[in-house]
């Protein structure tokens, strides 16, 4: 992008969206939170902008979904508040003093804009913003490097916080912040836009609609609606990212759209997740005595490892973490590994393998601690520098010589899996290469008492505990059947982004406590008293809830924290920083909680409890399992940070639910609850 776009030069047939029209939605969205009246506000923009300004579609989803690509490209906009506030002072003419003042009343980086311009006269009118030419401005940012890099990106601020008018300047300048503050979140954005491409196939009415609010006509065509929305999910978590989805569905529509945005090697695909059990008999109840596979749970970090052949000979590798994070620069062991696999099998031309990456002792092959693994680099290693050997254990096999595998049984892959590749155990003379095997596993066929033996040596061996996988595909009725009852099928085929019941995990502290930890979001803090009166304590902890797209608070925690992880996390959070204040101005839900500070929701703690109980003041999973009261966690421990996660995939309220059921010994079904059914 030439570092002075101008919108009106892009070559396009349309016209381009203008900002307004996406600000004006922006506006619509924060009023409500009805999950109905938010597919219909994102479903009448989306259409409008497909008939009349289709070019505007790839930035204008980005730009609704608070991104500037999919998420295994990383693209950081790192903007500084200073520059935004810079800005503001620029095009307001007030003083640094005066926004600050008003800053302290309002909380909102976005709200101080909007009352700071709109005392402002501007004299010369500017040419209104379009949708691409912020995305574009956006994306220059994100390429500003080096000497100058903050000058560059104080000049594209100061130009688009200009030219922005009314609303714009408040959705503008919390675009830049990264902190829309409303719920766009990727399944309303994915529903809206298979309902807008409903809406604008021949034979519907693809009328503009000029009330953005205005409900979607669902009749007659619900169905359609449905069938386009599960299509676009099922692309979606196979191949993430609009950058191909979306110039395929403007270029023929929903119209086998799967095959036109395949499985592709060096695309991510969402992984297939565990539903947690409690216990060994909950896990022969729901996979109803049918065969499975008992694998080691290893601590370690999950790969999916995406490899194709080069005419080079050296074959393209690329490494992305459970939450798509691109890792090769992490691992060049494991890309060494992958080179060797290549030169060594003449008839493997591509493949996507999943597995979880653990520190092991190169000489004994032993299982390190997570720690270990942890204090390795995170980006751009020498191979030379490598000094934690880490071992690869495989456990599925998704996509094999320009095969998807998705549909195949698991017993079926897990045999390509392991015909198609071969271990590389330690101890091994030529070091720094990362070793790989097969994860230990033991069949049901061995019987229940070498299953428990086996999760005893999983304990043993440091691990989290078992994965339970079933290896053929159950139908429905056929279960039935079995039980007399009405049951589902269990599937087992690779299910992205989805906790079915043909893989089931079970914890080494099952017995005690509760079935699973959660993965909650720290989003506020009392003051401590006593010996921990200079640091925040206790935290107020928050599950995520995807139906809002914000945190929901769940509980207080001050156990489980060291004092050096006291004292980092007051420096981290201290009331100078852009991650803590005394206002709450990030979008949460609260409920009864009120803490003296609140911190902006950016990161991911594991936490353990004893057992999951109502309460009056949460407002976690409110009316899921009382009409009245929320749930809340007895004796929570904190465990851990879980860096490899976002607070997106922090635990749900639903997830919480299951493992509060679970508890009172009530069963949803006999088969469980298979999320996004
Ligand atoms: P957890 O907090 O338990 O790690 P999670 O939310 O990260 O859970 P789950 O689906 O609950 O993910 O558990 C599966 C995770 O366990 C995988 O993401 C992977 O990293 C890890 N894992 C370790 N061994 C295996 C295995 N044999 N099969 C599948 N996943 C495994």
């Amino acid at each position: 992008v030439p570092i002075d776009y101008d919108p009106d030069a892009q070559p396009s047939n349309t016209p381009l969206a203008p900002y307004s029209l996406l600000t004006h939605a922006l506006v619509s969205l924060s009023e409500t939170r009805s999950r109905i009246a938010i597919i219909n506000i994102l479903t009448n923009l989306l259409r409008t902008i497909i008939s009349k300004h289709p070019s505007s579609l790839l930035p204008a989803v980005y730009l609704l979904s608070n991104s500037l690509g999919p998420q295994f490209i990383p693209i950081e906009l790192g903007l500084g508040s200073s520059i935004i506030s810079h800005s503001i002072q620029q095009i307001s003419g007030l003083t640094s003093a005066a926004l600050k003042r008003m800053y302290n009343t309002s909380g909102d980086p976005g709200d101080v804009a909007f009352a700071a311009k709109s005392n402002v006269r501007t004299l010369i009118p500017h040419s209104p913003l379009t949708v691409p030419y912020v995305y574009e401005s956006l994306l220059k940012i994100s390429r500003c490097k080096g000497q100058g890099a903050g000058k560059a990106k104080q000049k594209i601020v100061d130009k688009l916080l200009l030219a922005a008018s009314g609303e714009e300047v408040r959705y503008l300048t919390r675009t830049l912040c990264q902190n829309l503050r409303v719920g766009a979140v990727r399944t309303s954005i994915l529903t809206a836009l298979a309902r807008a491409f409903v809406l604008a196939t021949p034979g519907h009415n693809t009328a503009v609609e000029p009330n953005i609010a205005k409900p979607l006509d669902t009749e007659n065509i619900t169905e359609e609606y449905k069938k386009a929305e599960g299509l676009i999910k099922q692309v979606y978590v196979k191949h993430p990212s609009y950058d191909q989805i979306i110039p395929a569905l403007l270029e023929k529509g929903l119209d086998s759209l799967a095959e036109r945005v395949p499985l592709a090697v060096g695309i991510p695909l969402l992984p297939m997740l565990g539903s947690p059990t409690r216990s060994l008999d909950e896990i022969y109840d729901r996979l109803r005595d049918n065969q499975f596979s008992a694998e080691f749970k290893y601590d370690g970090q999950r790969a999916q490892i995406h490899a194709s052949r080069t005419p080079s000979g050296i074959p393209a590798v690329k490494i992305f973490s459970r939450h798509l994070e691109d890792m090769t620069s992490k691992y060049p062991d494991v890309i060494g590994l992958l080179e060797l696999v290549f030169a060594t099998s003449d008839n493997l031309s591509s493949f996507i393998l999943d597995a979880e990456i653990v520190a092991i002792d190169p000489t004994t092959g032993e299982i390190q601690p997570f720690q270990k693994l942890a204090g390795r680099a995170r980006k751009d290693v020498n191979i030379r520098d490598v000094q934690v050997a880490v071992c690869v254990y495989a456990f599925d096999l998704m996509y094999l010589n320009e095969k998807p595998l998705l549909e195949r049984t698991f017993r079926e892959r897990r045999d390509l899996l392991r015909s198609t590749f071969s271990p590389r155990k330690a101890p091994q003379e030529d070091s720094n290469l990362a070793y790989f095997d097969f994860v230990e596993s033991c069949e049901s066929e061995e019987g229940k008492s070498s299953i428990e033996e086996f999760l005893l040596k999983a304990v043993e061996q440091r691990c989290e505990g078992l994965m339970v996988k079933l290896l053929d595909s159950v139908p429905a009725d056929e279960t039935s059947a079995k039980r007399n009852s009405r049951t589902k099928s269990l599937p087992s085929t690779y299910e992205p982004d989805v906790r079915t019941s043909g893989w089931l995990k079970l914890k080494r502290d099952y017995i005690d406590g509760m079935s699973d930890s959660l993965d909650v979001i720290p989003i506020g803090a009392w003051h401590g008293n006593g010996r921990k009166a200079q640091w925040w304590s206790p935290v107020l902890l928050a599950l995520w809830n995807p139906e809002t797209g914000r945190p929901v608070a769940l509980c207080k925690c001050m156990s489980g924290f060291s004092d050096v992880f006291y004292t980092a996390m007051r420096a981290k959070y201290s009331l100078d920083s852009d991650f803590c204040s005394k206002q709450p101005v990030w979008e949460c839900d609260l409920g009864g909680f009120k803490p003296d500070v609140y911190f902006k929701p950016h990161e991911v703690w594991e936490l353990r409890g004893a057992d999951i109980t109502e309460s009056p003041v949460s407002v976690a999973a409110l009316g899921m399992a009382s009409s009245t009261r929320g749930l809340s966690l007895r004796f929570p421990r904190f465990i851990r940070v879980r860096e490899d996660k976002s607070i997106e995939t922090a635990s749900s309220p639903s997830f919480l639910v299951d493992i509060w059921k679970n508890q009172q010994g009530k069963k949803t079904s006999l088969g469980g609850k298979d999320e996004g059914e």
